[in-house]
């Protein structure tokens, strides 16, 4: 059972006080949280704990999911591509069939709590239905190099928010004039997905999955989504393994509102080409799992293409492992390079980083250890709900906002 009380012995009794002291200022405030998957992805990952803290410490907070079929989703995820950069092609009728979703979910959803939290493009519309309440906007993605006809579709939207949050000040926009903060993400350092586990444990796992803990073990969790690429990660390994014995594990599951993970499944089978060392695995929700592969790794990559944060750095740092991961989007704010892991900026520069640690383990375990300190002073869950109470507290006090 959560206990905010348990987080004491990590962050100190004061940092614990002080959020009672701001749950306090918001009595009587009623918060809801809205976005499109209750499982898979950083959003549901942190919602699931975030929503009961935020009860504990006195401010009465709810999460609704908004109910999509497969059209829908589809629609949703061309708008995630394209809100990364990726060309798609729109037709009149998908930001139609987006909007008559969006209007059937507003029916079904009670939207009169004082402040809406909304995550992500999925359910922005809602704010169509807005009174005289607090709409935030939590925008999750770096929209910094969006396709233009998607964010000018959203964008209509975002403006009717009294406040949006990015993970980076690099994500800000200068075009929307309304108060933009930021906030990161963060880990719950308790949680089954980063809590310490025995070897014994993390040893199961591993020879449940057939994977040899001799050797070394490099390993990218996520979901199978081109944009995390799982095949440029098969890539730099077969460069590394010329040179280096190791065994590689790409394992991830799907989130309901992702449709395209079981093409990119199937497409990162096919890169394998049946190497018995590469332990391609499809998971199901199971933090314990994920908890045991990132420990039991020698090094954590997140090579991603475009990334909003990328909450999987930082479980690999908080669990002292080096982590190679892409200078995109939050990552390098999770990422001292060379100091606290490595950033890479391409499949080249990932096999000479791999090589590199798989040579030097003293250094990479300087990395680990310099990684986690990041970590804790920076990406817990107890520093962002800080910052998401001084949020709410803020759409009261407008002139309060500190702008970037
Ligand atoms: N995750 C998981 N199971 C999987 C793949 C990923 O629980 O099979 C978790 C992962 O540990 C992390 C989150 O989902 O907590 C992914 O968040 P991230 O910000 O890295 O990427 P996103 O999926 O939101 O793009």
């Amino acid at each position: 059972m959560i206990n905010i009380k348990n987080y004491e012995s990590i962050v100190g009794a004061q940092a614990i006080n002080e959020l009672y002291y701001l749950g306090e200022k918001l009595k009587g405030k009623k918060v809801k949280n809205i976005n499109s998957t209750a499982v898979g992805g950083g959003v549901a990952e942190i919602l699931t704990k975030m929503v009961p803290l935020l009860n504990q410490i006195g401010v009465e907070t709810q999460w609704d999911v908004i109910k999509g079929d497969q059209k829908f989703f589809t629609i949703t995820k061309k708008m995630h591509n394209a809100l990364h950069g990726k060309p798609e092609v729109f037709s009149e009728e998908d930001f139609e069939y987006f909007s008559q979703i969006a209007r059937e979910n507003a029916e079904n959803i009670d939207l009169s709590s004082d402040v809406i939290f909304v995550h992500d493009p999925q359910p922005i519309m809602l704010v169509e239905k807005r009174h005289n309440n607090k709409w935030l906007w939590r925008c999750h993605v770096d929209i910094t190099e969006s396709s233009e006809n998607v964010y000018t579709f959203l964008k209509n939207y975002i403006l009717r928010y009294d406040t949006c949050v990015f993970s980076s000040p690099a994500f800000s926009q200068k075009d929307i004039e309304i108060p933009q903060v930021m906030i990161c993400p963060s880990i719950d350092p308790l949680s089954d997905k980063n809590k310490e586990l025995p070897v014994e444990e993390v040893n199961k796992v591993f020879e449940e999955f057939g994977i040899d803990r001799k050797r070394p073990v490099i390993t990218q969790i996520s979901r199978f989504d081109h944009l995390k690429d799982p095949v440029g990660v098969i890539k730099a390994y077969k460069l590394v393994k010329k040179y280096n014995d190791c065994q590689l594990v790409l394992a991830g599951g799907g989130a309901t509102d992702d449709p395209e993970g079981i093409k990119v499944y199937e497409e990162v089978i096919s890169a394998a080409e049946g190497d018995q060392d590469i332990h391609i695995l499809l998971l199901p929700q199971n933090d314990i799992l994920i908890n045991a592969l990132q420990r039991g790794s020698d090094i954590i990559i997140q090579k991603s293409l475009k990334e909003g944060f990328g909450l999987t750095v930082s479980e690999a740092l908080w669990k002292e492992k080096p982590v190679i991961a892409s200078a995109v989007g939050g990552i390098p704010l999770q990422i001292t390079h060379k100091y606290g892991g490595l950033l890479t900026y391409s499949i080249e520069g990932t096999a000479y980083y791999l090589k590199q640690l798989l040579n030097a383990p003293d250094y990479a375990a300087m990395l680990g250890r310099n990684g986690k300190e990041h970590i804790k002073n920076n990406f817990l869950i107890t520093r962002h709900l800080k910052e998401y109470l001084l949020l709410f507290l803020s759409v009261y006090n407008a002139q309060d906002i500190v702008y970037f």
